[in-house]
């Protein structure tokens, strides 16, 4: 059985990039659905047991959703933390974006356009493979990096649940804030690990 992850920060620690509103429907009732669905789906399917990762790599339909849905906010909701006006990129993760898009700002830009530009609901991811070489993905629905054999770094969700609240259709302004809440600590360990 999955469990409903804990939040690392209370639910207006985040604001106001994120309200405590959109925390309570995002975290309490949008993530709590996906695991409560996959819950119901998993006995009998032949994949009891497994990890989020390994279901999401051999699984279809709503087992697919669902699963790979609960991985996505997973590593969404722990790599965030209280917003700064001077968040940047620390660690090896730092020079690696710096060495391979030239710098922290190109990096941004590129991932903001990836963010954006991404049609319907689905997810920005910054991956890398196994030489540690970064990727920016547009991924739809509930895919992940893991599907084609590449570790999640950091990840914005761009289905509409994620900012209405607090944007309306303004995708791009939720997308500029939330640089100042992501947690360079965690994504640098993700990178390292
Ligand atoms: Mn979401």
């Amino acid at each position: 059985m999955f469990k409903l992850t804990d939040l690392p920060y209370g639910a207006s620690e985040l604001e106001p990039v994120i309200s405590a509103e959109t925390i309570a429907l995002h975290h309490g009732k949008h993530l709590a659905t996906y695991v409560n669905n996959l819950n119901n789906l998993l006995p009998g399917s032949g994949m009891e047991g497994l990890t989020l990762e390994e279901i999401v790599t051999k699984a279809t339909g709503g087992i697919f959703n669902n699963a790979g849905q609960i991985l996505n906010h997973n590593l969404y909701f722990e790599q965030l933390q209280a917003p700064s006006d001077d968040n940047r990129p620390i660690g090896k993760i730092a020079q690696a974006i710096e060495e391979q898009f030239g710098s922290v700002d190109a990096f941004k830009e590129k991932f903001t356009a990836a963010a954006v530009t991404l049609f319907g609901s689905g997810w920005a991811w910054l991956a890398s493979d196994s030489d540690g070489t970064l990727h920016i993905l547009q991924l739809p629905n509930a895919d992940n990096p893991v599907t084609q054999g590449l570790k999640p770094l950091m990840t914005m969700d761009v289905w509409e649940h994620a900012y209405y609240v607090d944007y309306r259709n303004r995708r791009p302004d939720h997308i500029a804030a939330m640089w100042s809440i992501l947690n360079w600590k965690v994504i640098d360990s993700r990178y390292n690990g």
